[in-house]
């Protein structure tokens, strides 16, 4: 049990250098509904950053993850393309950020006001249909 939601604590979320957690409550609602629609569990690899953790990891100027309202997740035994599939059938991503870093295997889910989409590869900024097909969902491509 989580302290935050069913499945989601406040220890997931928080500043991986200085545990402070600012944790927008939409975003904890998202993710459950989220988590609850894969069946599968959910892992928070980076939730609330501090000023000084953003700039140390070279996270975006003004990321949401400064804010509180984002998350990098991953879910167990999912590809990128998969975890991007299921964040589209969450409101509150479907209308926010969702961007798919396939070579780290991890998706970023944002509830902010509009939508955004991107990936990224090779540490650079790609858009994200191009991500998409550099995930496990095209294995058998022959390209
Ligand atoms: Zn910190
Ligand atoms: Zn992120």
């Amino acid at each position: 049990m989580g302290n935050l939601s069913k499945n989601f604590s406040r220890h997931e979320f928080a500043c991986r250098c200085c545990d402070r957690a600012e944790i927008n409550q939409r975003l904890v609602g998202a993710l459950q509904e989220l988590r609850d629609l894969a069946g599968l569990p959910v892992r928070v690899t980076s939730g609330y950053r501090c000023s000084e953790h953003n700039r140390a990891i070279g996270g975006a100027t003004r990321s949401q993850h400064l804010l509180g309202t984002a998350a990098d997740i991953s879910v167990r035994g999912m590809t990128p393309t998969e975890m991007y599939r299921l964040a589209e059938d969450v409101e509150a991503f479907r209308n926010g950020g969702i961007g798919v870093y396939p070579d780290k295997g991890f998706i970023h889910v944002d509830v902010r006001d509009g939508r955004a989409r991107w990936g990224q590869l090779d540490g650079k900024y790609v858009a994200l249909a191009e991500a998409l097909k550099n995930t496990g969902g095209n294995d058998h491509a022959t390209a």
